[in-house]
Formats: C-alpha cells, sequence, structure tokens
C-alpha cells in the first residue's frame, strides 16, 4: 500500500515559499496511520531502544503509537515554558521560524537508549536539538525516525552519528 495519497502538499504554507506536508489524511485512515507506525518501527526493532522521545507536536502523534507499538515508555520534548520541573532547553532554527525544545532533566540518565520521532525532517535543526538534549541527560541518542524526510534539505548532516530512518522521502 502506498502511503503517498495519504499526504497533502499545502503550498505556502505556514509562509510563503513553504510546501507543507499535510499528514490529517494519513491520521484519519485507520489502515495508512497503522501501516505507517509499523514502517517507522521496522528498521528500529534491533536497536533495543529503552525509551522514545517525540517532538512536538506532531512527533507526539507518531511517537506515542510507536511507543505502545514498541512496548516502550514515550517523552515528549515540548516547547518553552510547557513541562513544570527543571528542564534542560537547546534552541534551534527551522525551515520557518525559530524554537527551543525541552525535556525534564530526569527524563533519561545513563544507560537509557533513545529513539526521537518526529512527523517530518526538513534542515534537521529540530532533531539536532532533542540529539543534544538527550545527550545532556547523560543517555544515548540510538536513531531518529521520522514519517517523511525532505531530502532536498541536509537534515542528515544535521544529526551526524545518528542513524536515520524515513517512510516517505521527497
Ligand atoms: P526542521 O527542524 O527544519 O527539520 O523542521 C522539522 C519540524 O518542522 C518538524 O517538527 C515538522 O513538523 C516541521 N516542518 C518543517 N518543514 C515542514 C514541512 N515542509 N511540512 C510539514 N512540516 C514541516
Amino acid at each position: 500500500m502506498s502511503l503517498h495519497p495519504f499526504v497533502r502538499d499545502v503550498p505556502d504554507f505556514p509562509k510563503p515559499g513553504i510546501l507543507f506536508k499535510d499528514i490529517t489524511p494519513l491520521l484519519a485512515s485507520a489502515v495508512a496511520f497503522k501501516e505507517a507506525v509499523e514502517a517507522m518501527a521496522e528498521p528500529v526493532l534491533n536497536l533495543q531502544p529503552t525509551h522514545v522521545l517525540g517532538l512536538e507536536s506532531r512527533g507526539f502523534i507518531f511517537g506515542s503509537a510507536l511507543a505502545q507499538r514498541l512496548g516502550l515508555g514515550f517523552v515528549p520534548a515540548r516547547k518553552p515554558g510547557k513541562l513544570p520541573l527543571a528542564t534542560h532547553s537547546e534552541a534551534y532554527g527551522l525551515e520557518y521560524g525559530s524554537d527551543a525544545l525541552e525535556i525534564h532533566q530526569d527524563a533519561f540518565g545513563p544507560g537509557d537508549r533513545v529513539l526521537i520521532v518526529d512527523d517530518v525532517m526538513a534542515t534537521g535543526g529540530t532533531a539536532a536539538a532533542a540529539q543534544r538534549l538527550v545527550q545532556r541527560t547523560g543517555a544515548q541518542a540510538v536513531a531518529l525516525t521520522v514519517f517523511i524526510e525532505l531530502t532536498s534539505l541536509p537534515g542528515r548532516e544535521k544529526v551526524e552519528g545518528l542513524p536515520v530512518f524515513s517512510v516517505l522521502r521527497y
């Protein structure tokens, strides 16, 4: 089953020049969403991750489904000011704008093996910030899994040393 028909291209959203990949049709299809999660799970089964780190906000959708599929705990990497306790924070530049991600300082520790999950990798800035967050806890990031990879952008170079898996590439 091709999952490409479940992704809509929206030109000039949220800014002129950005071709936005809208995954809401995929999420609305029980069959397609399940197949997407299966395809994201398959290449990471042998990496022995202990946790999934989902990146706000669409990384929460894929990340929590994947965590359930893999039998792992889920940790949210949140936008600034959302987590109630002491956090690590990492700023990053986006394909459109700039932002930061935070995790609780006690989210992971040495010995934990973290699978980073998001919906789309564009410039790789978000994923690289997540990789730095994991490093700051003393845990190890074992891979980055995204549903969509925009291969015209050098995202993989940003997450140096981290295996990257994607289901659809554009
Ligand atoms: P980046 O840090 O440039 O790799 O951007 C990745 C983050 O921005 C992900 O959390 C995506 O949800 C979002 N994003 C960036 N570019 C797009 C795009 N063309 N379509 C949909 N989401 C995007």
